[in-house]
């Protein structure tokens, strides 16, 4: 039952979010839907899921225009080439994966055209991995600076996806890092921008996520499930 796991997961959030002595209100699941058909998202915005998070354009395309009497906002998490940039301003409310100027300059200008301010996260290789999107940890500021010019983005954070491993504690060294990296932006005040968001965490490291300062959890297997 997916209101189960829904519940199951905010509780969870709750707990590890009470556990570090931070409101748990500053800690928001992302429902993470790539690959579940609408009518089960449905079930999950039905139990009470505000954020959805889709991978891919198409697919996030028909399931958006079918769910489009759901009050609910989604975000884009996946790799995003600079050509589909026109259809992820029109979507998405918060596109956690923009990782180069050239794509931040496209979006900018999509987002223009339909006179939208897109928010966006600037997502982070943190663990330098050449199989990984993001912008490595030491151009990450720099090129806030430069997306910081342009008029119809506005940046709120960052994203990381860090190495795998099964132990959380394994992952833990990255959320701190990728926390650290955000404050060190944060302290520079770089004019029109915000760096309060940090969206870390999935459904086997979650909880480390929120004690080292995630905002945003990206949560997909432990609501619908292993996808096929
Ligand atoms: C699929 C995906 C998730 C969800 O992962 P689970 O382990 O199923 O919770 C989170 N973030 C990103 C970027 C993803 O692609």
């Amino acid at each position: 039952m997916i209101k189960q796991q829904v519940e199951k997961i905010k509780e969870r959030i709750r707990l590890a979010a009470q556990a570090c002595g931070r409101n748990p209100e500053t800690v928001r699941l992302v429902a993470v839907s790539k690959t579940v058909p609408a009518d089960r998202v449905r079930e999950a915005v039905a139990s009470g899921v505000l954020l959805l998070g889709e991978n891919y354009i198409q697919e996030a395309q028909d399931k958006i225009s079918r769910l489009s009497d759901c009050a609910v906002s989604w975000h884009f998490i996946g790799h995003l080439q600079t050509n589909k940039a026109k259809y992820a301003v029109k979507l998405f409310d918060l596109i956690h994966t923009v990782d180069s100027f050239k794509l931040a300059a496209e979006l900018d200008k999509q987002a223009r055209k339909i006179a939208k301010i897109q928010d966006i996260l600037i997502q982070v290789n943190i663990g330098e991995e050449a199989s990984k999107s993001g912008a490595s940890a030491d151009e990450v500021q720099k090129l806030v600076k430069e997306i910081s010019q342009l008029k119809n983005l506005s940046v709120k954070g960052l994203m990381t996806i860090p190495p795998f491993y099964d132990e959380p504690e394994k992952v833990r060294p990255y959320f701190t890092a990728t926390r650290e990296l955000r404050d060190r932006i944060k302290a520079a005040a770089i004019a029109n921008i915000a760096m309060d968001e940090l969206s870390m965490g999935m459904t086997g490291d979650f909880e480390a996520a929120i004690e080292e300062g995630a905002t945003l959890v990206r949560i997909g297997t432990a609501i619908f499930g292993e996808r096929s």
